[in-house]
């Protein structure tokens, strides 16, 4: 064993693994993906910073993450940060209207297509008050699917065209304040999900004396795949089946109330990654609505609900975090099925809703932050040579160590790990001290570092070898909470792409996964969509001394920020919004401070005031004990205070 001859090739090939061709910012937008998933929204400048484009009426201009930081910083808005870019939501609205109105002109589609945003995808006021006044122009509307939803519905709609779809269970309320808003010209539609909504829609109605405009949700038996396919197929929880859908319709009949109903609603669920899918549930829809219209409802609206996916992993690829299709096909494969599904009936053409939540708003967020520190994996320099009278196993380690090649690294492997273990033994049991322990760790470790470079070329590495990459990894500590910036992360394995904003003209020399502050096991990312596929580790740069590092975790605007929790109490982030102008410059629209210490102590039930009163008496009864003085109670109560003020988050001195 380990009779492994270095030879002067095997020793050069080791770990050198890259071309001689000097690092540029292309290598780095392929590595990252950028030009993938960034939707043409994000690229890399000659500079090797991030930048975010935007179209404005002179043309496309481009502003680099690093100016926004900094503007931000000078600001007293520290890292971690979300970032809204308002051009980026209104280039998504207008795509969306636009691509439907071509596929409308082009299948000479005889009716128009109307959006709805769904609130609960992003309720935050910035980003409802931003769709509510863009979209106007597309009457762009709301689907919300609860009484507060409904309010905010209400309180931000700009125009009368744009519509209200009601889904969720609905109290009398609810109810109440949708049929005033239909008083007032506001066009406001009640989805029934399940039957027992309808008496008391018609018992209000009754009583106000306004009727309702009636939309009916079914059941669609599409399944679909992906993530979040829960909402359809048989065991669906929303919805009407074919057989509640006929009961309705009899007791509409049977009240007179049958003209009311003119929405069919569908929704497959969300991130839907397979165009055949979307197809399926719309054809299946139009099946709903013949026959609807052939019982005498009189439909006129068909709301084909969210599922429009968002390209995460930027591969164009039918799985989870990705998709088959474009914008353009996703509208035309809508209009076009529509037509061909509904035409030989000579029904007439109804007007389209989607309701795209996660494709409308994914891409003007992203969360930043700074890297803290990293945990170098890579052991201390190994000596020039072992040690006189070394224990004969380091000797056989010391062999494999310089015997590395391309084409015995697994048996490198297997032999590294063999002595090691060896050496814990004996450690153990007294016969090896902790120097000679300690030698024998760092040369295996070497070995596997060696071995890990040859595993990074292959495509298929033997399944012992798959995990050393990651295990061989550094930890790069992200000043962030996952937990409350990226639960997606967490709760699902969303992916989402991940890059270093600046330094892309250099090569990332460092194999890395990345942490949050939590310090919790499940506080980290490790796989990540790359250029190279899916990694379990990010390729990132070596930190510098005294020089910031930013990250920026992109497409982050859908979901995220509401689901996000208070784990370790690391509370809301700071979030800027900004604009960007026709000269390249950029407004800071909104700022929104995060959370304080003593706004998340409150939302776990503390009253900061009286733990301040509280630390005080600890603080003066040590005074008393002589243990400080007075004045350094003083200095110890200012510290407490301005803690309860600051951040939760890693707040540099410098700030
Ligand atoms: C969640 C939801 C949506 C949004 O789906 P996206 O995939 O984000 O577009 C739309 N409609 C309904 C009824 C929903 O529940």
């Amino acid at each position: 064993m380990g009779e492994f001859k270095p030879t002067p090739e095997s020793a050069k090939t080791a770990g050198v693994t890259r071309t001689d061709q000097p690092w540029t910012v292309a290598d780095s937008a392929e590595l990252y993906a950028v030009r993938q998933w960034g939707e043409g929204f994000f690229d890399v400048s000659e500079q090797g910073e991030v930048v975010v484009k935007a179209e404005t009426g002179a043309g496309s201009v481009a502003v680099p993450l690093m100016e926004i930081i900094r503007g931000m910083r000078e600001r007293g808005l520290d890292m971690p940060s979300i970032l809204r870019i308002e051009n980026v939501l209104d280039d998504r609205i207008t795509s969306l209207h636009k691509s439907f109105q071509a596929a409308i002109e082009n299948y000479g589609y005889r009716n128009i297509y109307r959006g709805v945003f769904p609130i609960k995808v992003n309720q935050q006021c910035h980003v409802i008050e931003e769709i509510a006044d863009y979209g106007s122009q597309y009457h762009h509307g709301f689907e919300v699917g609860s009484k507060a939803e409904l309010i905010i519905a209400l309180a931000m709609g700009r125009d009368d065209k744009s519509l209200i779809i009601c889904n969720g269970f609905k109290d009398a309320e609810f109810v109440e304040l949708g049929l005033y808003a239909r008083q007032m010209g506001i066009q406001c539609f009640f989805v029934l999900e399940t039957l027992t909504e309808l008496p008391i829609i018609l018992e209000r109605s009754a009583a106000l004396g306004v009727e309702p405009a009636l939309g009916v949700r079914i059941r669609s038996a599409v399944s679909v795949e992906g993530h979040w396919s829960d909402d359809s197929g048989d065991s669906s929880i929303f919805g009407l089946s074919a057989g509640g859908l006929m009961q309705l319709v009899e007791q509409l009949r049977a009240c007179d109330m049958l003209h009311c109903l003119q929405l069919l609603h569908c929704h497959l669920g969300s991130q839907i990654p397979n165009i055949r899918d979307i197809r399926a549930g719309v054809l299946e829809a139009c099946r709903y609505y013949s026959g609807l219209i052939a019982e005498g409802a009189p439909l006129r609206y068909l709301d084909l609900g969210g599922g429009l996916a968002v390209d995460y992993e930027g591969s164009r690829a039918n799985s989870t975090h990705s998709m088959n299709y474009r914008l353009d096909e996703y509208c035309a494969n809508i209009v076009e099925t529509v037509c061909e599904s509904l035409d030989p009936h000579g029904i007439d053409h109804p007007v389209l809703i989607t309701e795209s939540g996660r494709a409308t708003v994914a891409y003007s967020s992203l969360l930043l932050f700074d890297i803290l520190d990293v945990r170098d994996h890579r052991p201390p320099p190994l000596p020039q040579q072992l040690p006189e009278n070394s224990h004969h196993l380091l000797g056989n380690l010391w062999d494999v160590h310089l015997g590395v090649c391309s084409t015995n690294f697994q048996e490198c492997y297997n032999d590294a790990i063999f002595y090691r273990e060896e050496m814990r033994e004996l450690f153990l049991r007294g016969h090896v001290d902790l120097t000679e322990r300690a030698l024998a760790d760092n040369l295996a470790l070497a070995v596997l570092e060696k071995v890990a470079e040859y595993v990074r070329q292959i495509d298929r590495p033997p399944s012992e070898l798959q995990h050393l990459p990651e295990l061989l990894s550094d930890i790069y500590y992200g000043n962030f909470s996952l937990f409350q910036s990226l639960p997606d992360v967490w709760a699902m394995d969303q992916m989402f792409p991940i890059m270093p904003i600046h330094r892309l003209d250099e090569e990332p020399l460092r194999e890395a996964v990345i942490a949050d502050l939590t310090c919790d096991c499940d506080g980290k990312i490790n796989s990540f969509s790359t250029g190279e596929g899916i990694r379990p580790t990010l390729r990132l740069h070596p930190l510098r001394d005294n020089e910031d590092y930013y990250l920026g975790v992109f497409l982050i605007g859908a979901y995220q920020e509401t689901l996000g929790d208070l784990h370790n109490l690391f509370a809301d982030t700071n979030v800027v919004s900004i604009h960007i102008n026709a000269d390249g410059s950029f407004d800071f629209k909104r700022e929104f401070r995060g959370d304080s210490i003593a706004d998340v102590l409150k939302y776990v039930e503390y009253d900061p005031q009286v733990m301040e009163e509280q630390f005080r008496k600890r603080a003066e009864s040590a005074v008393r004990s002589g243990l400080v003085t007075a004045s350094q109670r003083r200095q110890m109560m200012n510290a407490f205070r301005a803690s309860l003020d600051g951040y939760t988050y890693f707040e540099k001195e410098d700030s």
